[in-house]
């Protein structure tokens, strides 16, 4: 059994077989592979063969006039940003780590703290390589293979390997960042405000304090950025400050210590708001400083879950999720907070709509904690919202298809080499079952069952 392929949560592919960009199943399947920087199981395929995105990381060509920038999909956000920030464009969409892939990013379509200006990654992709099983190599974009074009974005890994990639920057000229960060005593202090912050900035997030009780319930920070007139144009990110070295038995992120941690982090902000100018990896990245926090979690890792909830229902829904949380004596280490706006995404599947998106970061504590995702599923789904399918490993079938009533689109045009350990989970596992999703895959007719690699493969080992 090998533990090579693992996400970020801690979720871990078996029976897996490495292999590069350039070969491909001639039987069996298999699941493009980044940096492994998903939470959950949809970067992992167990008993076939994952492919390693990074052997292929060069950038091909980048001009500094238009901030096109073409490289292959194994490039990190890193490589983006260290190439392009000096001449003065940076990449226009940015998670919380900078350690991703370019593939990785087009295939989750990820978002960042810009969401109500720039949209999702996507937005950004002007044309895809694309190398599938059945089809060979095609160019997908907004005029051609435009099926396959929408459902590669957000498509998870399943339509085929990305190869390259052509993505269009947006022009920063520094990449420092002016930070202004408001401590807020209450949630409603939050949304009172929300929609302003978008309003005047680039870059807004905030960090709520979810263990705060009574009158300064979802107390927090409200950090909002935009890029310098003046200062740094590096694209050089500084080193961790420090590392964690081993994963403790038992995570110290619970009880005391994480009520300790959070009220100091609440008063580390001065009362009011405070602005300063900061280096860009500091406002993007602050969690890259300390390089393998996810051990803090402890032996079983950690489950995040992000949803989003419709504009109307955000004070409410919120509210009633970290409410959960606390009736089930489960602290979030790190609660964010944001606002995505009306820019719609280009994936089939894109989790980003508009509304509040909420996400609470627990340790594994096993059922506890899977009773407790299950409560926050039920209560985001309720209120008309979704849940991010790639900060997941217990996603069920039903939370999948009405997040994402579009995913048996995605299915039909899923290259028959792709799988996933989620897919299996979630649409595969709805072929024996009356789930909804199966209720759902029946009324769009393009169901294909999933195919699980057979025994005589496992057998031969091909890969
Ligand atoms: C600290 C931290 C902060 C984060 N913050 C955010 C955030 O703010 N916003 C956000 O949206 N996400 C965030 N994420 C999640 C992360 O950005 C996404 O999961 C991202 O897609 C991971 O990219 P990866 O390169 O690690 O790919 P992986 O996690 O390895 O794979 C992701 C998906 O991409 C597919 N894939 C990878 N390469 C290719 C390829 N070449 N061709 C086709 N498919 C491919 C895989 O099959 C898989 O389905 C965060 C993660 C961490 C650890």
């Amino acid at each position: 059994m090998s533990e090579r392929f693992r996400s970020w949560g801690g979720a871990t592919a078996r029976n897996t077989v490495a292999i590069g960009p350039d070969e491909f199943p001639t039987g069996g399947t298999a699941l493009p592979f980044g940096n492994g920087c998903s939470y959950g199981d949809s970067c992992l395929h167990s008993n076939g063969a994952m492919i390693e995105s990074r052997r292929a990381d060069r950038i091909l060509s980048f001009d500094r006039e238009t901030g096109i920038l073409r490289c292959e999909a194994g490039a990190l956000l890193s490589d983006v940003i260290a190439h392009a920030a000096p001449t003065g464009w940076f990449p226009p969409v940015l998670p919380g780590t900078q350690f991703v892939t370019v593939g990785g990013a087009i295939a989750n379509d990820i978002h960042g703290k810009n969401h109500h200006r720039r949209g999702t990654f996507g937005c950004h992709v002007e044309e895809i390589v694309l190398k599938r099983s059945d089809r060979g190599r095609l160019v997908c974009s907004r005029s051609e293979n435009v099926d396959l074009f929408a459902a590669t974005i957000s498509g998870m890994g399943l339509t085929g390997l990305i190869e390259k990639v052509t993505l269009r920057l947006m022009p920063a000229v520094f990449s420092d960042i002016v930070e202004t960060t408001t401590r807020f005593h209450r949630l409603e202090d939050y949304f009172d405000c929300a929609e302003e912050a978008d309003a005047q900035h680039e870059y807004a997030v905030a960090w709520i304090d979810s263990l705060a009780t009574g009158r300064h319930f979802g107390r927090g920070h409200l950090i909002c950025g935009d890029h310098a007139n003046v200062g740094s144009k590096s694209g050089k990110s500084r080193p961790p400050i420090t590392s964690v070295p081993f994963t403790p038995p038992i995570s110290p992120l619970m009880g005391p210590a994480l009520k300790a941690f959070n009220e100091t982090y609440y008063r580390k902000a001065k009362p009011g708001t405070t602005t300063r100018t900061v280096p860009f990896d500091g406002f993007f990245f602050p969690l890259d400083r300390v390089g393998r926090w996810n051990r803090l979690y402890g032996p079983r890792g950690l489950c995040q879950h992000q949803g989003v909830l419709p504009d109307n229902a955000g004070r409410d829904g919120v509210r009633a999720l970290i409410e959960c949380a606390h009736a089930h004596g489960q602290g979030s280490f790190l609660t964010v907070l944001k606002r995505f706006g009306a820019v719609e995404s280009p994936g089939l599947t894109s989790f980003p709509r508009p509304g509040y998106t909420l996400t609470l970061d627990f340790p594994d504590r096993g059922e506890k904690t899977l009773k407790l995702l299950a409560e926050l599923d039920r209560i985001t789904i309720e209120a008309g919202g979704a849940v991010n399918p790639y900060k997941q490993h217990r996603m069920s079938p039903e939370t999948f298809a009405t997040s994402y009533p579009r995913f048996a689109e995605l299915d039909a045009l899923r290259d028959p080499a792709m799988m996933s350990d989620f897919w299996l989970r979630t649409v595969g596992g709805a072929s024996n079952s009356t789930t909804t999703a199966e209720k759902r895959t029946a009324e769009h007719h393009a169901f294909t069952v999933p195919k699980v690699p057979s025994p005589a493969f496992a057998q031969s080992g091909r890969f």
